[in-house]
């Protein structure tokens, strides 16, 4: 039987292994492992390919998301708008601080959050006093948008942007899922919104060899404060005008990510490759409406961290593919207005129909550039296999 795990990393270290020891190797030899000239080269390399001004480097997509909003003092009697539909970390970072996630729910096609939800809850729930935007239900003030690009393709930022500047709302963008997604004309997520936060998570497109991370900015005292605060808020060392925290990415994952990057290019277009694959074979297939493949938003790019299909009974289809030796996850099985942790929230089934459709249809099937032509084959034909 072939086997067809959801993410081969093993692949992957094969091809970079005769690079990437060396660099590790080098770090160990000069036995400086913090905030070093790897990191320095990172956060510029990164930067420079996402478009944007600044990179600073942290411990975790969480801490940067965490980072981001501490930088922007964003804390209680504040409120975030993200989506329901994501990754725990985007609203937990926000409850962290202890502000309040407010959920929108999110657009059928793409999974991102619906900016037309976020101008309705806006109209509808909030009021302007004093040039705030207020909650009318809580009293808390909104003072961010958080979107995510989810599964590697953007949100759609631009009614975000024009509503953030209407209101004076800050933009983070989670871009954990999406180093080198295009919004349009070539523009790069995390280059859009005030601070971009990105994940290096060993699954990610760009994953190290442990936790990492990495906020952007293209405002330059933003990326002070976020360098400041990564060190505990101190500058210059034991002085601190700021309370921050350790939110450093060290040297050895900066080593591995700098010579990752120079692939990352070419395993995005593999990624693709692989998607256009699965979009013509189940197309060809005429599945109708059993499997709806991703929507790609036209002029964007795309980056597949993840492809997530829509499918009738979705989890026989898993169940049938795990059977198959065929990997796969759900992105996410529970909605995040519906978990018990955010209950305070008083959110009920059916306030976010499309989050909750999305959770209960949606699954990712193996993407990875390493993967066969035989192994897709035979992920299309163990799919189609189901629903004959
Ligand atoms: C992975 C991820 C994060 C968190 O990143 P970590 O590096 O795992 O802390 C945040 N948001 C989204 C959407 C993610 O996919």
């Amino acid at each position: 039987m072939i086997k067809v795990p959801l993410l081969d990393l093993k692949a992957q270290f094969a091809q970079i292994r005769a690079e990437v020891m060396p660099a590790i190797d080098q770090v160990c030899a000069g036995q400086n492992f913090i905030l070093g000239e790897q990191v320095r080269a990172l956060e510029s390399e990164i930067a420079a390919y996402c478009g944007v001004a600044q990179g600073i480097g942290v411990s975790s997509g969480t801490d940067a998301l965490l980072l981001a909003l501490m930088a922007l003092g964003i804390g209680a009697n504040d409120e975030v708008i993200t989506s329901p539909f994501t990754f725990f970390a985007t609203a937990g970072s926000v409850a962290r601080m202890g502000a309040r996630p407010i959920f929108c729910d999110i657009d059928a096609d793409t999974f991102n959050v619906s900016p037309s939800a976020v101008q309705a809850f806006v109209d509808r729930q909030c009021r302007v006093q004093d040039g705030k935007l207020i909650n009318r239900h809580t009293g808390g003030r909104i003072r961010a948008l958080m979107p995510v690009h989810l599964y590697g393709q953007s949100a759609d930022m631009d009614p975000l942007m024009a509503l953030a500047r209407h209101h004076n709302l800050r933009i983070i963008e989670d871009a954990a899922q999406a180093i080198g997604t295009e919004y349009r004309d070539g523009m790069r997520v995390g280059s859009i919104g005030d601070i971009g936060c990105f994940s290096f998570f060993p699954s990610k497109n760009l994953g190290a060899f442990g936790d990492a991370g990495l906020c952007t900015t293209n405002d330059a005292d933003l990326a002070e404060t976020l360098r400041v605060m990564r060190v505990h808020g101190g500058k210059p060392k034991y002085f601190h005008a700021l309370i921050g925290g350790n939110f450093r990415i060290d040297e050895l994952q900066a080593a591995v990510l700098r010579v990752k990057l120079r692939y990352l290019d070419g395993w995005t277009q593999g990624r693709r490759r692989n998607a256009a694959h699965y979009d013509a074979a189940f197309a060809a297939a005429n599945l109708g409406a059993n499997l709806v493949t991703p929507y790609s938003v036209p002029g964007g790019r795309h980056i597949f961290n993840q492809y997530v299909v829509r499918a009738r009974d979705r989890d026989g289809l898993r169940a049938h593919l795990a059977e198959q030796g065929i990997g796969t996850e759900i992105y996410y099985p529970v909605p995040l207005h519906l978990q018990k942790c955010f209950e305070y929230l008083g959110y009920k089934t059916g306030d976010f129909p499309e989050a909750e459709r999305a959770a209960g249809e949606t699954l990712a099937l193996p993407v990875y550039p390493e993967l066969e032509p035989s192994q897709l084959a035979y992920v299309v034909s163990s799919v189609v296999s189901f629903y004959a």
